[in-house]
């Protein structure tokens, strides 16, 4: 996860697959459009996907990202070159494909599968998965 993690996008403004993402902003040089991670993901998602978040309502399209924890990841489907769901951060550019993100059950982000750990709550027999910060707060 460095940051020269960039790669090609459409661009919001052009169309053109020529979106920069990566380095805490994006840009697209033929157009000369250029936003940071947050604003760069809902420009892209109204723009390019077509969807408007609602304020209140739990975010369809946009997500923080495990990496950078900006408001910034994006789950861009098979954009970007990939031939499935991939989720791709517009601050940092770190990308994971959607097997290697689940949502925690405990605070509603996407982290990655691997950081999970299974909490067993007192008098069930029943544990549930939870990633490793809300598993850290549930032990302090
Ligand atoms: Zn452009
Ligand atoms: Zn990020
Ligand atoms: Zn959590």
């Amino acid at each position: 996860m460095s940051g020269a993690n960039q790669f090609l996008l459409e661009c919001p403004v052009c169309r053109a697959k020529s979106l920069v993402t990566g380095g805490a902003k994006i840009y697209c040089p033929p157009c000369g459009y250029e936003a940071d991670g947050t604003n760069g993901a809902a420009d892209w998602v109204n723009n390019v996907l077509g969807i408007v978040e609602q304020p209140g309502h739990r975010k369809r399209a946009i997500h923080e990202c495990p990496a950078c924890k900006k408001e910034a990841l994006v789950a861009a489907g098979s954009a970007g070159g990939s031939a499935k769901e991939n989720f791709i951060c517009f601050s940092c550019g770190s990308r994971w494909q959607d097997d290697e993100l689940l949502i925690c059950q405990e605070c509603s982000r996407l982290r990655p599968a691997d950081e999970f750990e299974e909490l067993i709550i007192c008098r069930s027999s029943v544990g549930f998965y939870v990633c490793h910060s809300c598993y850290e707060k549930v032990f302090k």
